[in-house]
């Protein structure tokens, strides 16, 4: 079978761990005669194998068992502590089924024997595949988990600011009160210092609240085939083996009134939920028609099923059973459905699998705009300097979201660096406020080194951003705090569409 079915552009870094160059230059020789693209590089002893680790960064480690001074066992620990997912496979020349055994047990991929070389393709190739669909499938479940983590933050921070608001406004109102009753000197300027905390502290409370609200999303129509479309294209690549996929959908123009975004991340946890609940293999099961007036989407698995207790809990938030759960997945998908006025309803049996049904009004006769489901941004760069680490993550997020490439920095300095080092970015986007290098210092000096991409600046009533400070030729645009995310993703979308 050529190795063309790995499906990768750059050449294989393959690393041989093997003090016999004729050994290494044979196994060479199968890879490339089985059309592997690949680059080679031996190492013999521990100091060698750490330093090739580091500086060839291999996808791949064939390890020979025994060496003068160093053994196949060693180098294989070695290769463990480094990285978890770098596959490694014993080649030798003997290798008896026990010590076979006991290498997979370590920690190995596989073994073969020095001179079957119509396995050792084979071997490399899936030894390859699986690594990466272990990659893919971690960087899924870690983006979802993330976008779940910040979601709950994001309705703590709305129920936070609603509530100090409300607490912060008789701070508001007293200390004129008190002024007005007053003619003490001393006591008037404790009630101004007091007011102007409350104003400080209710300013704060509804910057907040528009953070929160400006990433909310707008709602539009969806077509579920592009939905199923787009989950499928997201698991891709994170399919164990042995799960199939099956989608089963009735009407191909069937449609829902709803956020593109949300629906797309209700719909991958419930996969994801899925596939984990089927270690050994199963089917899951997409299916989406219109029943009695509504829209029926369901999602299905053959695989462990919940009991009695996991069924009642499964709403709570942070209820989870599995280690590295977040147990926000399906509070978030409930929260989902329910804005927009439908029910979620679940069906399990231990040992036979799960059955998740989402019931939701089908889309409303007025004509809600089609809006294309690509996102504004198309992988541009976004250089993002704010000097708040929560805001830098926010704003990051939130560009994300629209399919831009934040590259999130957290002061000027550094700022410099990323642009030394990764050239020039598509847009840049940062605070007013930056430590030690204000907007229009960073901006100059950028500017000076040659960039002459668009900037937007977010600019506090505290400190205005003058932009007679920079370069005229540089195209300079201001928002002013709080910021409000639509207003922010029109102003980027903008400079870059006018930059191209
Ligand atoms: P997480 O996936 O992070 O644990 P969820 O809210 O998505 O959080 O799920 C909560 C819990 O519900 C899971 O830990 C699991 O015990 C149970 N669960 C959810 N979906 C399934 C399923 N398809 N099969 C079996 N158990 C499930
Ligand atoms: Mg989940």
């Amino acid at each position: 079978m050529p190795l063309s079915a790995i499906g990768r552009d750059a050449p294989v870094r393959v690393l041989f761990v093997e003090d016999s160059a004729e050994d290494a230059e044979l196994i060479q020789a199968q890879l490339e005669d089985a059309h592997l693209r690949a680059e080679f590089v031996r190492v013999e002893d521990a100091p060698g194998l750490r330093e090739a680790l580091e500086s060839f960064g291999p996808d791949i480690v064939l390890s020979d068992l025994s060496m003068p001074g160093f053994s196949g066992h060693e180098a294989l620990s070695i290769v463990r502590a480094h990285s978890q997912a770098l596959p490694f496979i014993f080649v030798s020349g003997t290798i008896g089924e026990d010590v076979a055994v006991a290498a997979l047990h370590e920690g190995a991929s596989d073994y073969i024997l020095k001179h079957s070389s119509a396995r050792l393709p084979m071997a490399v190739e899936r030894a390859l595949r699986e690594a990466r669909t272990d990659a893919e499938r971690q960087r899924v479940e870690q983006e979802l988990m993330r976008s779940q983590r910040l979601e709950s933050l994001s309705l703590l921070a709305a129920g936070l600011s609603h509530d100090l608001r409300n607490i912060l406004q008789p701070l508001l109102i007293v200390p004129d009160l008190i002024a007005q009753r007053s003619d003490d000197p001393r006591l008037r300027q404790l009630a101004t210092v007091v007011a102007e905390c409350g104003r400080r502290g209710h300013e704060m409370a509804e910057s907040m609240l528009s953070f929160v609200r400006g990433s909310r999303r707008a709602s539009e129509r969806c077509r579920v085939a592009d939905l199923f479309h787009a989950v499928q294209l997201l698991l891709k690549g994170s399919m164990p083996p042995r799960v199939r996929l099956k989608v089963r959908l009735a009407d191909p123009a069937l449609a829902l009134d709803g956020n593109y975004t949300e629906l797309q991340q209700c719909l991958l946890n419930l996969s994801l939920n899925a596939i984990q609940a089927m270690p050994s293999g199963g089917l899951l099961e997409l299916t989406a028609e219109s029943v009695d007036g509504r829209v029926c989407l369901s999602v299905s698995d053959t695989g462990a099923g919940m009991d009695r207790q996991t069924l009642e809990q499964l709403f709570t938030p942070f209820f989870t059973t599995k280690p590295n759960g977040t147990g926000l997945g399906l509070v978030s998908c409930k929260r989902i459905v329910n804005a927009m006025g439908g029910q979620v309803e679940v069906s399990s049996r231990p040992g036979q699998g799960t059955r998740i049904v989402l019931w939701l009004p089908l889309p409303g006769e007025e004509a809600v705009e089609v809006r294309p489901v690509a996102v504004a941004g198309h992988g541009e760069r976004i250089l993002l300097v704010f000097r708040e680490a929560a805001r830098l993550s926010l704003v990051g997020n939130a560009l994300a979201s629209q399919g831009y490439r934040p590259d999130p920095v957290g002061d000027g300095a550094a700022a410099l660096r990323r642009w030394a080092e990764s050239g020039a970015p598509d847009a840049v986007v940062l605070d007013n406020g930056i430590a030690l290098f204000p907007a229009a210092a960073l901006l100059s000096t950028m500017h000076e080194s040659g960039y002459t991409g668009p900037a937007i600046v977010i600019e506090d009533r505290a400190a205005p951003f003058d932009p007679s400070q920079v370069p005229a030729s540089l195209p300079v645009r201001c928002l002013q705090h709080p910021l409000d995310m639509h207003r922010l993703f029109a102003a980027v979308a903008e400079a870059i569409a006018t930059q191209g």
